[in-house]
C-alpha cells in the first residue's frame, strides 16, 4: 500500500466582510463581523442624522451577482 498520497493541505477559505469588505478566514469572520457591525453602528451613530446611512445587509450567498451578470 502506497503511503505517498499527496496531502492537500486546507485552505483557509476566505470570506469578505459584508460590512467593512476586508478579507478575512472563516472562522475569524464569525468573530469579525458582530464586532465590525457594531463599530459600523457606533459611528453611524455619530453622524447627524441626515448622513446616516441604513444598515448594512448580510447579502445572500451568491445569487445577487449572478443574477446582476445575466441582467447585463
Ligand atoms: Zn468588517
Amino acid at each position: 500500500m502506497p503511503l505517498n498520497r499527496p496531502i492537500i493541505p486546507q485552505r483557509p477559505c476566505f470570506k469578505i466582510c459584508y460590512i467593512c469588505g476586508r478579507e478575512f478566514g472563516s472562522q475569524s469572520i464569525s468573530i469579525h463581523e458582530p464586532q465590525c457591525l457594531e463599530k459600523w453602528r457606533t459611528e453611524n451613530n455619530q453622524l447627524p442624522s441626515h448622513l446616516r446611512r441604513p444598515e448594512p445587509k448580510k447579502p445572500e450567498v451568491l445569487t445577487a451577482i449572478t443574477r446582476d451578470i445575466t441582467t447585463k
